[in-house]
């Protein structure tokens, strides 16, 4: 199979069911709090959602349509925020999904904001910069009704980066008339973004697998680790790891995974990756399946690449003790289950990727204040708010004999609910 027709059927497969898991989890927590048929609802349906035509005039003159999408999933605690996705097979479903899985992490890592995400089925490998550009452009402009530094602030997700944030965040200001940053996060510090954001999610990643292990009497250092998914979140996570003394030996992208039991060298692994666009064909390590590095036997497993990749006939063969959710989405409810099982503890998405929307938090209230803090600051709230969150889910799944998925649901559900009651129904 050529590597682009395995980039479109890993894409298909993973497009399909993350509304299914989504849904299935909010249940387990509106059971759990007791709450009736009408707040499940409540909870359950997006605020507002837009679907968007993106037409582009390709470098060739040809003219190509894509859907877009802009699902804000609650608006509650403030404003919506999540990223935007470029994907070929993004569809509404799986969009809902990623933006209810925002309002459950805001409200989880306690940032007062709301749950949004956005995407257009486009494969970016496929298209020019300039393309991109055009394409980013035309669907801010589509969605401009509904996004605003108060309303709804967009950030980087699978195929987009800093750069498409600073696009957005052109358009958005030239149509205002005054260039206004705290309308996206993740942008380049040239243009107000924070220090440490690039790393955030990382970072956060880190923190909450140091966290874990101390709960059960052990250290980082020395740990042996597998990234799947090399890019924005597992490749500075893989970084992060192998810095903190853990011995990171497996990591993969879409085309495949790389393997050395004495540990990658990240250095060398990151320029192989800068020259030719994969972890693969690294000739310190051997290859590997996407699958088995699954099942390696490793301390620490990092799924970072995207969801349901941990499902029913995944999850049996892991081996390692601990799962740290650094994608969204990335267990299946019976994969939980089989895990559970089998006494792996699993970290979940919503709690151990939070770093990235809390040093997004950070930004816009910089971009907002146009007050810059340092990256020693920003380091030191992060690891903070990990730290803080990790401990109230942790007390609670102990108190209440639950997975830390089911109590991270249930704080992040009781919050929302919370914030609905005390607002009220309005008329
Ligand atoms: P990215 O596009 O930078 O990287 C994704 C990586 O995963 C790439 O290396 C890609 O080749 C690989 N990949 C995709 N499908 C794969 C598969 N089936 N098997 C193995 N590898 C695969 O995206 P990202 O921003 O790093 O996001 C990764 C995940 O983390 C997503 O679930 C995203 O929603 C989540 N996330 C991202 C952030 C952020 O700050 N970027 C924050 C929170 C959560």
């Amino acid at each position: 199979m050529s590597p682009r027709a395995a980039l479109a059927s890993v894409w298909h497969v993973t497009a399909t069911s993350a509304i299914t898991t989504a849904h299935a989890q909010l249940a387990a927590a509106i059971e759990h709090l007791g709450y009736d048929e009408g707040l499940h609802a409540h909870l359950r349906m997006p605020r507002r959602e837009i679907h968007v035509a993106v037409p582009l005039r390709t470098d060739s003159g040809e003219l190509r349509l894509f859907r877009g999408y802009r699902v804000q999933h609650n608006v509650s605690r403030g404003p919506g925020k999540g990223g935007l996705r470029f994907a070929p097979n993004v569809d509404i479903d799986e969009v809902r999904a990623l933006a209810m899985w925002m309002t459950w992490k805001c409200a989880v890592a306690d940032i007062p904001y709301g749950g949004a995400k956005g995407g257009v089925a486009i494969d970016p490998t496929l298209y020019s910069k300039a393309e991109l550009e055009r394409v980013t452009r035309r669907y801010t402009t589509e969605i401009m009704p509904l996004i605003g530094p108060e309303t709804d602030i967009m950030a980087p997700d699978m195929g987009t980066d800093e750069q498409t944030m600073a696009w957005i965040m052109d358009t958005y200001s030239t149509a205002r008339g005054h260039t206004i940053p705290a309308v996206v996060t993740g942008k380049p510090i040239a243009v107000g973004g924070s220090l440490g954001r690039a790393v955030a999610t990382s970072a956060g990643v880190v923190h909450v697998t140091r966290s874990a292990l101390e709960a059960v009497g052990e250290k980082l250092g020395g740990k042996t680790v597998a990234v799947q998914g090399y890019g924005k979140v597992g490749a500075h996570a893989a970084d992060l790891y192998a810095a903190n003394g853990a011995r990171v030996v497996a990591v993969s992208d879409v085309f495949g995974a790389v393997h050395n039991e004495d540990g990658l060298d990240m250095g060398r692994l990151a320029a192989h990756v800068a020259a030719t666009g994969s972890v693969t064909g690294f000739d310190d390590a051997d290859p590997l399946t996407n699958d088995a590095l699954l099942a390696l036997d490793v301390d620490v497993l990092v799924p970072a690449a995207t969801e349901n990749v941990l499902t029913e006939q995944t999850a049996p063969t892991v081996r390692a003790r601990l799962v740290v959710e650094g994608a969204n989405g990335p267990t299946t409810p019976e994969a939980d289950a089989i895990l559970a099982r089998n006494g792996v503890s699993v970290v979940p998405d919503i709690l151990a990727n939070a770093g990235g929307v809390i040093v997004s938090y950070f930004e816009w209230v910089q971009a907002t204040q146009v007050y810059w803090w340092t990256e020693k600051e920003i380091d030191e709230r992060l690891e903070q708010r990990m730290v803080t969150a990790y401990d109230l889910v942790a007390d609670l799944a102990r108190r209440d004999g639950i997975t830390l998925r089911e109590a991270a649901g249930v704080i992040a559900v009781q919050r929302v609910a919370e914030a609905h009651e005390i607002r009220g129904l309005y008329p």
